[in-house]
């Protein structure tokens, strides 16, 4: 059934997922079998019992915390006395005032370009923005050289495919994604491999929707070069084990690229403990504004990295004959970068360090596991993936109406949530589906919110 519908996928590299792999790469056969935890596993959760009190994220109550959002006490556009339900943070986050304020501000005052000026707005402009790199490194646990500005996620796969695995992949090598990714996570590998001969293996998930560890390892030999793995799946909410999958793919020597598009604004993330080579993330996705995000690799990736794009700012030298260019993180950053949009995005990350991303972790987790007791209570409402180690992503579906009609009801009363594709259509598929709805959490999000959630679904379902 799964081969099936696998067949019907029209990705015949993904067949090759289920069967295993003759050869393993010496370094899985003699690796430890207990892997290091993640840095997940650190945050617990407490004995929520979904009771109002529990609206607090470390010593501050949501309702204060939601303060900070002009959008919540804005409303509607249209009618500002409806108030939204914003459930759709897995899509994007809304900002808070000290984000806003900080682009405006640095518009409003400071504005002028970077890397060029002799005069004192161009001063402070380089340094803010090397500020920024600077607390944006930090907040991962990174060197700012390290740290590279993008325009988000599918920009950092994008350069990280072209600048580190196009150079380095030949015909017969082989791609390790998994079926949960992203398609910003598979399809600039796909492009690489229909290009150079090679092979895009996926690994499968359990029924539960997490990655089987066993059948990871299988995946991998000496031909393995790269490895993509989702954080948090976006669709799911699973959170992969990405600590012990990023181990076995560099015992096999291959490259690890974590996609933290979906854990960045909910969990801790420390570069140094995860074990990977590259790690990428939306600014929008994490409170500040779009257009922004990061990548971050380690010294080898970096110094092995071809530039991707070219351009002023990357070089150190040009000539007609010769170009030189300039060390990382410049030498990945042509042209004039979003400076505004990469001084919010430090001031969203300082926002939410003040918070505390343990205490985020902690509260989002304790609001999930309501959402999911809440919903599970709903006549024919089937919740889509039930990993145990997940994060607040929650997609459904329910008997009798389409996912169309589940929105459009869940709108009559200002709820916004996702429903479609996810742009992860291989794992939906998985399950047998084309589409759900996707309730996802952020740090504002409340207990009520919940409860008007599951309240206007039990309404839908008794029609
Ligand atoms: N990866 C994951 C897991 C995502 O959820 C998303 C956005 N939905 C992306 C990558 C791409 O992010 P962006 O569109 O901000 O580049």
């Amino acid at each position: 059934m799964k081969r099936k519908l696998l067949e019907e996928m029209n990705f015949h590299p993904v067949l090759e997922a289920y069967e295993g792999v003759a050869q393993p790469c010496e370094g899985i056969k003699t690796a430890r079998e207990t892997f290091a935890t993640s840095e997940a596993a650190d945050v617990k959760t407490t004995d929520f019992d979904g009771s109002r009190a529990a609206d607090v994220i470390g010593d501050r109550s949501v309702a204060d915390i939601r303060a900070d959002f002009p959008i919540f006490a804005a409303g509607d556009p249209e009618n500002p006395a409806r108030k939204t339900i914003w459930l759709d943070n897995a899509s994007t986050t809304q900002k808070p005032r000290s984000v806003i304020d900080r682009e405006a501000n640095f518009y409003a005052r400071e504005n002028s370009n970077v890397k060029r000026g002799a005069y004192r707005l161009a001063s402070n402009a380089d340094k803010l923005y090397e500020d920024a790199r600077s607390s944006v490194a930090r907040f991962i646990g990174a060197k700012p050289q390290n740290l590279i500005f993008t325009r988000g996620a599918t920009e950092g796969i994008n350069l990280a495919a072209q600048a580190t695995l196009r150079p380095l992949i030949k015909r017969g090598d082989e791609i390790i994604v998994t079926i949960l990714e992203h398609h910003a996570n598979i399809v600039p590998y796909q492009m690489i491999a229909a290009e150079k001969g090679a092979i895009l293996r996926v690994a499968p998930v359990r029924s539960d929707g997490q990655i089987d560890l066993a059948k990871y390892k299988k995946l991998f030999s000496p031909r393995a070069k790269f490895a993509a793995i989702a954080h948090i799946s976006n669709a799911l909410g699973t959170i992969l084990p990405i600590a012990e999958m990023a181990e076995i793919a560099r015992l096999c020597g291959a490259k690890v690229l974590i996609d933290a598009a979906q854990s960045i604004s909910h969990i801790p993330i420390d570069v140094r403990k995860i074990g990977a080579d590259i790690l990428v993330f939306s600014g929008h996705k994490v409170y500040a504004p779009f257009g922004i995000g990061a990548l971050w690799a380690n010294d080898e990736t970096l110094e092995l990295a071809k530039p991707y794009h070219g351009g002023g700012n990357m070089i150190a030298d040009v000539t007609f004959t010769k170009t030189l260019y300039q060390k990382a993180p410049n030498k990945f950053e042509a042209g004039t970068p979003n400076i505004a949009g990469a001084i919010a995005l430090a001031a969203a990350l300082e926002y939410i360090g003040v918070i505390g991303m343990k205490n985020i972790a902690r509260y989002e987790s304790d609001l999930t596991r309501f959402a999911i007791s809440e919903l599970s209570k709903i006549d024919g409402l089937r919740i889509i993936g039930n990993a145990s180690d997940r994060a607040g992503a929650i997609s459904f579906v329910m008997e009798r109406f389409s996912i169309e009609e589940i929105a459009g009801f869940l709108n009559e009363r200002d709820i916004c949530l996702r429903a479609g594709h996810h742009c992860a259509q291989p794992i939906l598929r998985f399950f047998g589906l084309e589409a759900t709805l996707r309730a996802s959490l952020g740090l504002y999000n409340t207990v009520s919110e919940i409860e008007a959630l599951a309240s206007a679904l039990r309404d839908l379902a008794k029609n």
